[in-house]
């Protein structure tokens, strides 16, 4: 099936904070989602959405396109990562205004820990002005118009849905995350709200030739999970996160797959490999439109 291609949106009401670069006109703030309509003659479900977005998005101008960019600029969406709060809320309604096109009614931020505790998100905590998620790297609802949110730098965003049931989740899976087994328990989690066929799309994540670390973690990684070990192309150790996150996933009997695009290698994605502790994140994002 052709994938549908998403109209952009303008951003509205998202005044340019002091910190940022002035750049073109934003051509819309998601870098990607799909419409996973509920099949016909299905159960009750409503179908269901995926989507992430990028740095780009927001007021940020490519390396090269005029002043030096200072290391926030673009679509930020984290209150964590010493970012000036003004913007970081600025980009944060544009992507809510974005998104309430698109069957949405309030967007809910997971404060990540690298655990592999799941949220069970209730329409309850909907709204545009609900808090964060506390201390959970997954989450799941049923709840119509409640989005579900993760931040990532390089990380591996999961995004899950079945669109019969009208069931979604989101999980942050880091090198931790994915030996923990968050995404499954994200999985799990969903089908106690009644989904039966969950599909995951992996968003753009640190690769499996970037993700350079100690010989002696890969030795510890490849002992327990060996999909994961890898080396860069020069030879050095290196983890593949997304690789075991997979596997996990198709073993569960998911229909997974994985989006293009490395972090570190792509400059419209936050990376905090690359540009280190003064990085922002792009979210990963599953919804049941309202
Ligand atoms: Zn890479």
């Amino acid at each position: 099936m052709p994938e549908p291609v998403p109209e952009p949106v303008p951003v509205r009401g998202t005044a340019p904070a002091p910190r940022k670069t002035p750049g073109a006109a934003p051509a819309g703030v998601l870098a990607w989602s799909r419409a996973l309509p509920a099949p016909a003659g299905g159960r009750a479900g409503r179908g269901a959405a995926l989507a992430h977005t990028s740095r780009a998005g927001g007021s940020w101008r490519p390396p090269g396109a005029g002043p030096v960019p200072g290391p926030y600029d673009g679509l930020d969406l984290a209150l964590h990562v010493g970012d000036d709060e003004a913007a970081v809320r600025a980009s944060r309604r544009a992507l809510a205004e974005d998104l309430a096109t698109r069957g949405a009614r309030g967007v809910r931020y997971l404060q990540q820990v690298h655990g592999a505790d799941v949220a069970l998100v209730t329409a309850d905590a909907a709204g545009d002005d609900a808090p964060d998620v506390p201390a959970v790297d997954a989450a799941v609802t049923a709840a119509p118009g409640v989005v579900l949110a993760v931040l990532v730098a390089d990380c591996v965003p999961v995004l899950l849905a079945d669109p019969a049931a009208g069931v979604v989740g989101v999980a942050h899976a880091g090198r931790r995350g994915a030996i923990a087994g968050t995404a499954l328990r994200a999985v799990e989690a969903m089908r106690e709200l009644g989904a039966r066929e969950v599909s995951a799309v992996l968003g753009p994540s640190i690769c499996g030739r970037c993700y350079e670390v100690p010989a002696a973690l890969r030795a510890q990684v490849a002992a327990q999970d060996p999909v994961m070990a890898t080396t860069t192309w020069d030879g050095a150790p290196a983890l593949d996160v997304a690789a075991l996150v997979l596997e996990q996933l198709v073993g569960a009997g998911v229909r997974a797959e994985q989006l293009p695009g490395c972090t570190a290698e792509r400059a419209d994605l936050w990376s905090y490999r690359r540009d280190g502790a003064a990085s922002g994140r792009f979210a990963g994002l599953a919804w049941v439109p309202a």
